[in-house]
């Protein structure tokens, strides 16, 4: 049997997950969801929770005492962090360039905020200039804006835009569902006001948790409301007493997740956050030296692209989902198509956490080197990409 067959039974396939998100888990974070379960008020459960909430506060780069994980994945810490903040009436304005921003739209409006939307063509990212008006003109109380837009590929700077949101009085929430453990999320020094994230993208854990900081403004914001947080089970107050010292039951935590979570920030902490970013960083080039020899371009200018999430352009002609389909059952590898604006012109390819990885880059090569011609396109140079991308590779280790 080859690997990516299934054997009888339940037993899943072995994939190679280049999509954008789940990505590839490490086997010692797999391991660790198949040690014993504890109760969630085992001494050695709430030790293991202290150490976590350490963990993300340096993977976060935050002194936060307010930092955790909410039970549920990426889309449950973007409601936590929308629904802890805003009140019924409350200005909000969020920022839109692709899926994950107009899904942060959907839940503040059901937040019952009073919305500003502000839009940017897909693939592109707002200057602190695109933001002014609406500042201006809506006077917000919260900001919102995704720092690493999956739907496109764009990589959203942060820092002059948190100036500005604050120099309006305004507090500043960032979606780093993609970003966190992939490149710099810098908590404290950038001043974030909240920040979310989720375990199955560049932290390489199953999915099922989502990271979550809230910074002091945002504390004293809570702590001011009239009424109370819409969502009991996402209730920052009424969490924060489990997570606190009083360790009061509030509900079942999800014990083996968080063992995951815990294996795989761990993980990062060895790695070293710097040289985490620096191998993101080069097999995303590797991979992009690669596509560049098949001629696919990306679907975002060079200044903007995020190094774990490639959205390139469909070359003309091809069958993009049929594509797709073969990379999965002849080589058992997953890369996303297009959502929304994109769908059917783009491919999303992650190198996210422990898929960023020599064999990954240079199998996704080879197998469109082979797949490409039978779906009609060949205007490339047979093996033009692989030695690319091992150019890049080979002048990384000099
Ligand atoms: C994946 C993703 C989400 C949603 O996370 P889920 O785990 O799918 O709920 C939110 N924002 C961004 C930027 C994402 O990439």
């Amino acid at each position: 049997m080859s690997a990516n067959e299934r054997a009888p039974g339940w037993n899943p396939p072995i994939r190679i997950l280049m999509g954008p998100g789940p990505s590839d888990i490490h086997p010692r974070v797999l391991a660790a969801l198949a040690r014993p379960t504890v109760g969630h008020l085992d001494p050695f459960y709430l030790q293991l929770m202290d150490d976590l909430q350490q963990k993300l506060r340096q993977i976060f780069r935050t002194e936060n005492r307010m930092t955790f994980a909410v039970s549920g994945t990426g889309s449950a810490g973007m409601e936590a962090a929308v629904v802890n903040l805003i009140e019924p009436a409350d200005r909000m304005v969020v920022c839109v360039k692709g899926v994950f921003g107009q899904r942060m739209a959907d839940v503040a409006r059901r937040a019952g905020a009073d919305l500003l939307c502000v839009e940017r063509p897909w693939g592109s990212v707002f200057q602190p200039e695109d933001l002014l008006p609406a500042l201006e003109r809506h006077r917000p109380k919260v900001v919102g804006i995704v720092m690493a837009e999956t739907s496109t590929g764009a990589s959203q700077p942060l820092v002059e835009i948190a100036k500005l949101v604050h120099d309006h009085q305004a507090l500043l929430l960032v979606d780093a569902v993609t970003s966190l453990g992939g490149m710099p999320v810098e908590v404290d020094r950038w001043g974030l006001d909240v920040v979310y994230s989720g375990s199955q993208k560049c932290l390489g854990c199953p999915p099922g948790l989502a990271p979550i900081t809230f910074g002091p403004a945002a504390m004293e914001l809570i702590q001011r409301r009239k009424s109370p947080v819409a969502s009991w089970y996402l209730d920052v107050r009424l969490l924060s007493s489990y997570w606190g010292s009083e360790r009061a039951y509030h509900h079942t935590a999800p014990i083996n997740m968080t063992y995951a979570l815990h294996e795989a920030l761990a993980l990062i902490l060895e790695e070293g956050l710097d040289a985490r970013f620096a191998r993101h960083l080069r097999h995303h080039r590797a991979l992009k030296a690669g596509l560049a020899a098949l001629g696919i371009d990306y679907a975002v200018e060079p200044s903007y692209q995020l190094p774990m999430l490639n959205a390139v352009r469909v070359p003309a002609g091809v069958d993009e989902g049929a594509v797709r389909r073969a990379l999965l059952e002849r080589f058992g590898i997953e890369i996303g198509g297009g959502l929304g604006e994109f769908r059917g012109k783009v491919w999303r390819i992650g190198v996210m956490g422990y898929s960023a990885r020599e064999a990954n880059v240079l199998g996704l090569l080879a197998a469109l080197e082979q797949l490409l011609p039978e779906f009609g396109y060949s205007k490339f140079d047979k093996g033009a990409s692989i030695a690319a991308a091992n150019q890049v590779y080979v002048e990384a280790l000099k």
